[in-house]
C-alpha cells in the first residue's frame, strides 16, 4: 500500500521556469526521466534558442513550408484553432511583438508606436498556413514568427501526466512554473496555492483543493517591467500590440487537461470577468478564478474544486460549494 503521507519532491529549471515534481515514491531515476521528457519537448518547441522545430518554421518565413513532427504539428494546429476563434485574445503568431517587447528578458522597453504598428501586420494567425497532408507549416511573410509560450507548458504538463500514468504512477503532481497537473487523490485532495499578486514568494490569497485536475494560472505579476508608473506585462493584446489592459491581476483555470487551462487563461484575460463568466456558462468543464486589481476573487463556478480564502485583504465572490 502506497504511503501518501510521505512526499518526495524533485526540482529542476527548464523553459526558464522552476519545475517541481511530487511523487509518493522515492524514485530519482523516474524523476530524471520526467525532466528528460520535458527537455525533449522544450527542444522541439522553444523560441528562445536559434534552433528548434518551431524556430525552423520561423527561419523559413517568407521562403518555404517546413515539415515538423506530428506532436509539434498537432500543437500548432490546436494553437491556430484557439487563435482564430471570434475575438480571440490568443494568437500563436504574436512572436514578432513578443520578441520586440522582450518582457521578462533583458532589454525590455516600450517600443515606438510605429514599430508596434508595423509588427502587428505580421501577426495574422490566419496566415499560419497548415498542410495536413505532409504536416508542414508555412509563414508566408518574412518576419512572421510562431510563439507557443502561452500553450506549450500546458501541453507538456499533460504529456508528463500521461507518461507517469504509463509508468504506473497513480498519484503525483507536476508544476511547470504555474501550470500544475495532478494525478489521483493523495490522502484526501491536492492543495494548490493561489499566489498573491506582486507579493513575496510563497504569499497566497487562498488554496484550491482538487483531484485529478489541472490548475493553470496566468498573471500580470509574473513577467513585467514598470516604466513611468505603468506596468507592462507579458500577455499582449493581439488587437493593439500592447499588454492587455483590464481589471485583472490573474486568471486561474481548473480543467481536466492543462492545455485547455493554458489556452483559456489567455482567452479569459482578453474577455475580462463579465464576458468570461458568461462564456463559461456553456463550458462546465472549464472553471475560472479571477483575481482583480480591486482585490476581489471571483469564481465562475466551483464544481470541481474547493476554494479557501486565506487573505483578508481579498473579498470572495461566487459559489464555494
Ligand atoms: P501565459 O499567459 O500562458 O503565456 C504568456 C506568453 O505567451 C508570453 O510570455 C508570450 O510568450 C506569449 N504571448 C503573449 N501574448 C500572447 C497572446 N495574446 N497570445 C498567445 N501568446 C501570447 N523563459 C525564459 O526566461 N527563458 C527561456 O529559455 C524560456 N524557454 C522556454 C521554452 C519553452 C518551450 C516554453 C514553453 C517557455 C519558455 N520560457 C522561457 C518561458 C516563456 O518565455 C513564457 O514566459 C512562458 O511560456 C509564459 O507562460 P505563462 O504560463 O506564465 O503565461
Ligand atoms: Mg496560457
Amino acid at each position: 500500500m502506497l504511503d501518501t503521507t510521505k512526499v518526495y519532491s524533485y526540482s529542476a529549471v527548464l523553459m526558464g521556469s522552476p519545475i517541481l515534481l511530487k511523487l509518493f515514491v522515492n524514485d530519482e531515476a523516474l524523476a530524471a526521466r520526467v525532466f528528460r521528457l520535458i527537455k525533449h519537448y522544450e527542444d522541439l518547441l522553444t523560441v528562445n534558442r536559434a534552433q528548434s522545430q518551431v524556430m525552423d518554421i520561423n527561419h523559413a518565413a517568407g521562403k518555404h513550408p517546413v515539415r515538423v513532427s506530428s506532436p509539434v504539428y498537432a500543437l500548432i494546429k490546436c494553437a491556430k484553432a484557439a487563435s482564430t476563434l471570434p475575438n480571440s485574445a490568443f494568437n500563436l503568431a504574436i512572436g514578432p511583438l513578443v520578441k520586440r517587447w522582450r518582457i521578462g528578458f533583458r532589454g525590455d522597453s516600450v517600443p515606438p508606436a510605429e514599430d508596434i504598428a508595423r509588427l502587428l501586420t505580421l501577426t495574422n494567425p490566419q496566415q499560419v498556413l497548415l498542410n495536413d497532408v505532409d504536416e508542414s507549416v508555412y509563414l508566408p511573410l518574412p518576419g512572421m514568427e510562431i510563439d507557443l509560450g502561452a500553450i506549450a507548458k500546458g501541453y507538456i504538463a499533460d504529456r508528463v501526466r500521461d507518461y507517469l500514468r504509463k509508468e504506473g504512477v497513480e498519484q503525483g503532481l507536476i508544476n511547470l512554473g504555474g501550470n500544475v497537473q495532478t494525478l489521483g487523490t493523495p490522502a484526501g485532495l491536492w492543495s494548490i496555492g493561489l499566489k498573491k499578486p506582486f507579493s513575496q514568494a510563497g504569499a497566497m490569497i487562498g488554496t484550491l483543493e482538487i483531484a485529478d485536475k489541472s490548475v493553470v494560472t496566468s498573471g500580470v505579476y509574473e513577467r513585467y517591467f514598470a516604466q513611468n508608473g505603468h506596468i507592462y506585462h507579458h500577455i499582449l493584446d493581439p488587437r493593439t500590440g500592447y499588454p492587455l489592459d483590464n481589471e485583472l491581476d490573474s486568471v486561474t483555470i481548473v480543467s481536466a487537461d492543462s492545455i485547455d487551462g493554458d489556452i483559456w487563461t489567455t482567452l479569459m484575460y482578453g474577455m475580462g470577468v463579465e464576458k468570461a463568466c458568461a462564456t463559461l456558462r456553456a463550458r462546465p468543464d472549464i472553471e475560472a478564478i479571477f483575481v482583480t486589481k480591486s482585490k476581489e476573487v471571483i469564481l465562475s463556478s466551483s464544481h470541481h474544486y474547493r476554494f479557501t480564502l486565506l487573505d483578508n485583504d481579498y473579498r470572495l465572490i461566487g459559489s464555494t460549494v
